[in-house]
C-alpha cells in the first residue's frame, strides 16, 4: 500500500534534496522518510508557524524543507558536531541562513531561556530522551502550538517480541512507554499515526 501511494504522491525533489537523502543514505543519517516529510509540510502549511523549534538536526534536511514550505523561522538543534557542521553547510547551500538558525548543544543540557516561543516543536532526536524532551520544550509551546514527534513505530520494532540485543529491546520498551504516555497527557490531544516511521501529533489544549 505504502508502495502504491509512494509511486503516484509527488514529492519536492529537488536537486538540494536529492542530493541530501544521496548523503543521508550512503552515511546511515535516519533523516524523515518521504511520507512523514509530505505530512509535515501539509501540518505547516495549514498551520502557518512564525517560529519552529527542532530537536535533532542531523544534516538539516528537514530543517531546510520546514522552511521551504513556509515563511517561519527556525531554531534547531544538533549535538553531534560532524552532523552540526553538514547542516550549516546544507543550509548555507540552500540560502536559509537567515531564517534556520543551528544550535550546537545537547537538547537537554541548552537554556530554554536563550531561546523562544514556538508554534510547532519537532522532536526527532535520541529517542531514549523523548519523554525528557517533551518536557523541557512544551513550557516554550505558544497556545494552540503542536508537538510533532517522529520514529515512534521505529521500523516497526514496536510490533516484534523476538528481539535479540538487550539495548535495542529497552529502546523499543523506552519507545513504548512514550507512546502509551503521550497519548494520556492531559494538557495536550495525541494522536500517533502510521505515517512515514510513526509520527505524533500532540496539540496543546
Ligand atoms: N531531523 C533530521 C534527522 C535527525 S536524526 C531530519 O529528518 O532530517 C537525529 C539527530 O539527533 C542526530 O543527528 C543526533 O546527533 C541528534 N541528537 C541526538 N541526541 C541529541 C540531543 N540530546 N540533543 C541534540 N541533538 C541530538
Ligand atoms: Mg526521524
Amino acid at each position: 500500500m505504502k508502495n502504491y501511494l509512494a509511486s503516484i504522491n509527488i514529492n519536492a525533489h529537488d536537486e538540494l534534496n536529492l542530493e541530501l537523502k544521496k548523503y543521508a543514505l550512503e552515511n546511515n543519517v535516519p533523516i524523515i522518510q518521504d511520507e512523514g516529510l509530505a505530512f509535515l509540510r501539509q501540518i505547516i502549511q495549514i498551520k502557518k508557524p512564525l517560529r519552529i523549534l527542532e530537536i535533532g538536526s542531523a544534516i538539516g534536511y528537514s530543517a531546510i524543507n520546514m522552511a521551504k514550505c513556509s515563511k517561519a523561522f527556525i531554531d534547531t538543534i544538533e549535538i553531534n558536531e560532524q552532523m552540526y557542521n553538514k547542516a550549516l553547510e546544507n543550509i548555507d547551500k540552500a540560502n536559509l541562513n537567515d531564517r534556520i538558525k543551528v544550535y550546537h548543544a545537547d537538547a537537554l543540557e541548552i537554556n530554554i531561556e536563550d531561546l523562544s516561543n514556538y508554534d510547532i516543536i519537532f522532536i526527532d532526536a535520541a529517542k531514549a530522551q523523548y519523554k525528557k524532551f517533551f518536557l523541557k520544550f512544551k513550557e516554550l509551546l505558544n497556545n494552540d502550538g503542536i508537538i510533532i514527534t517522529d520514529n515512534l513505530l521505529f521500523h516497526g520494532l514496536v510490533l516484534n517480541e523476538n528481539i535479540e540485543s538487550k539495548n535495542l529491546r529497552r529502546l523499543v520498551e523506552k519507545i513504548k512507554d512514550y507512546n502509551t504516555w503521550l497519548v494520556s497527557q492531559e494538557d495536550f490531544q495525541s494522536t500517533i499515526y502510521d505515517i512515514g516511521d510513526g509520527m505524533a501529533l500532540s496539540i496543546k489544549k
